[in-house]
């Protein structure tokens, strides 16, 4: 069990010396967390499990773009009926953690550096997984997700407090990086795309790394945490 507050940011406040000389930045990990954390994409279980309707069809319009995340997450998920206990028996035996995953989270809250969960995913799954993992004080901005009769409400609150349709990553990691921090991103997915090509360093799987592969930008390729954190060593060496 890791002992910490993860809103204690002035604990990570640690700064690490750059080639360039030594500065003032702090350093955060921004990180995805379906596919990304776990090996599987959660909503599309419970989407799959308990979606009253041809939800498939709003993903390919979402990933054709001609929906936002809020809009497909909203009418999705808007077909799913069930109480919450009921859906998350569903992600018992389906959702797995990629291995190193609490490691690496140590590994950041010895390096001081802030850890943020960064997802477009629901929150009540999320915070169910950190908190099996021991994990419940990470910091987590997520999709808020309102459990009715009438189905599932999901709502996006950025860090500036008010509601998003689209762009939830891209206005964290913007308000990171006006706040001072280098930020490192773990993704893998192409809502992953727009804010990691704002971080100082990448590490991506699936459809991040392909992107990131076809147009020869920088990244580090990762299967599982426990190259993450040997990665994290070596950048910190270098800069960070
Ligand atoms: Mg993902």
């Amino acid at each position: 069990m890791l002992t910490y507050t993860a809103f204690d940011h002035a604990s990570s406040a640690m700064t690490l010396s750059s080639r360039h000389g030594c500065d003032a930045m702090r350093t955060m990990v921004q990180c995805d967390f379906d596919g990304t954390i776990t090996e599987g994409d959660a909503s599309f279980f419970i989407l799959d499990a308990y979606a009253r309707g041809d939800w498939r069809q709003l993903l390919k319009e979402y990933r054709e773009r001609k929906t936002s995340v809020l809009e497909f997450n909203t009418r999705a998920f808007a077909m799913v009926k069930e109480d919450k206990q009921t859906v998350l028996d569903i992600l018992k035996d389906k959702v797995r953690v990629r291995e190193g995953f609490c490691d690496m989270v140590d590994y950041c809250v010895r390096r001081g550096l802030r850890f943020a969960i960064v997802s477009n995913g629901l929150d009540f799954y999320i915070d169910s997984t950190l908190k099996e993992l021991g994990l419940e004080n990470v910091e987590v901005h997520a999709a808020q997700a309102c459990f009715h009769p009438g189905g599932i409400k999901v709502q996006y609150i950025g860090p500036d407090g008010q509601q998003l349709a689209d762009g939830f990553k891209e206005a964290y990691i913007r308000s990171f990086l006006e706040s001072g921090y280098r930020v490192i991103y773990m993704g893998n997915g192409y809502s992953d795309i727009a804010p990691a090509r704002q971080a100082r360093h990448v590490f991506a799987t699936g459809e991040l790394l392909a992107y990131f592969r076809e147009n020869n930008l920088e990244y580090r390729p990762m299967e599982n945490f426990v190259d993450v954190v040997r990665e994290l060593g070596v950048i910190s060496q270098v800069q960070v």
